[in-house]
């Protein structure tokens, strides 16, 4: 049997297991907040219902929904009895005038997170491998994981930048998919869109490439650089946008992915079933290209950080150059004793695992939540 059919068996095997519970019952215990150290594993475990008022750890934007998506909300109340099917067709045509390509190139999601993870098990059912750089958002890898793929990981360069010529030499002939982000997460770092593009069309060349752009808005409009273009030229590259970023939808979950369109047919099969409603569809149509209230998410978020990165640079702390609404620096203290501590003064906040050292990711929140977590850092580390 080849590793294509073992997959398969074993999704239906697992599947007959759970006698009637559905597949993603099994999945969550294994992916469940997805701890990226060793530290948020021993936290979680003996603080499992620690609860933070200052959210520092899930970019969020403190601003959203924008007052247009709160009028459009609250006006799809009237069509909470209705079947999503007429809206969904209507954000799809809306989205793909929008990106300028046919409907059939988008895939809708109820925030990009489904999509990251049917990308990951379409690349693992394939057979073979899937690789990103080291650190990232690890949903697509961990998803393949599951499903018995090998995650090849990349170490991002002194910068804390994907090395994306390290990357094309890894490429093998079993390589899948290539996950990256651009600004990345967790370290917030940016690579020049033309190094990228670059990247993608000779990587894209092999396997394919999904492009994760969801900070991309957080880069003033003059440096914003989708590689959608790459999917108007036909080239297998998959590019996925949410509206749980810079739009503050997150709660709504909504989200979506720009391919050609036999790539689109060859993971819908894998969604499950559009679990997305009447209100976070009417959310994101009245928030899309809402540049005022862009212009100011991004305007504030760039102020609260810049309070952040000046302490850090007074504490002499090294960190990857920020292009979005969180930070990621080394912790030089014990990141579980930190993860409690702070917990403790209501701040919640991540610590990642990285070359044998605990970094600190802290998001971007109001200027005031920027300058409690400063106070706190004060107080608990000095
Ligand atoms: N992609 C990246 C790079 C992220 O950082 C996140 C969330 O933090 C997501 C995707 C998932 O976002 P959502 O599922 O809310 O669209």
């Amino acid at each position: 049997m080849n590793t294509t059919t073992n997959r398969r068996a074993w999704i239906k095997s697992a599947l007959a297991a759970s006698a009637g519970l559905p597949l993603s019952t099994l999945l969550i215990p294994k992916l469940e907040a997805m701890p990226v150290s060793k530290a948020e594993i021993r936290f979680w475990k003996t603080f499992p219902t620690a609860k933070v008022n200052i959210r520092l750890n899930a970019n969020e934007n403190p601003y959203g929904p924008s007052p247009k998506a709160r009028a459009a909300i609250t006006d799809s109340l009237n069509e909470g009895n209705r079947y999503p099917f007429t809206s969904l067709n209507d954000l799809r045509t809306f989205l793909a005038e929008k990106e300028n390509v046919s409907p059939d190139h988008i895939m809708l999601c109820p925030g990009s997170s489904e999509a990251l993870c049917v990308a990951g098990l379409y690349a693992s059912l394939e057979g073979g491998s899937v690789m990103s750089a080291d650190p990232t958002f690890t949903e697509l890898m961990n998803y393949a994981q599951v499903f018995n793929a090998r995650w090849d990981k990349i170490n991002v360069n002194d910068k804390l930048e994907h090395d994306f010529n390290a990357m094309l030499s890894a490429i093998k002939k079993d390589t899948r998919m290539i996950f990256i982000v651009n600004p990345n997460n967790p370290t917030g770092t940016l690579v020049d869109s033309k190094i990228v593009r670059e990247f993608c069309l000779e990587a894209s060349k092999k396997t394919i490439v999904f492009s994760d752009e969801a900070y991309l808005e957080f880069l003033d409009p003059t440096q914003q650089s989708s590689m959608v273009d790459l999917v108007r030229a036909g080239e297998n590259v998959i590019v996925c946008r949410t509206f749980s970023k810079i739009y503050g939808l997150a709660g709504l979950r909504l989200g979506y992915l720009v391919a050609k369109p036999d790539i689109i047919r060859k993971l819908t099969p894998y969604q499950m079933g559009y679990p997305i409603n009447q209100t976070a569809i009417a959310a994101g149509i009245a928030s899309y290209g809402d540049t005022d209230f862009m212009n100011l998410s991004r305007t504030k978020n760039n102020t609260a950080r810049k309070h952040l990165e000046d302490f850090l640079d007074k504490k002499g702390y090294f960190y990857g150059k920020s292009y979005t609404n969180f930070m990621f620096f080394e912790c030089k203290t014990d990141g579980q004793k930190l993860l409690r501590k702070m917990a403790d003064k209501g701040i919640g906040i991540r610590i990642w695992d990285y070359k044998n050292q605990e970094w600190c990711r802290v998001s971007i929140g109001t200027l005031d939540e920027m300058k409690a977590f400063t106070k706190a850092w004060e107080e608990i580390v000095g």
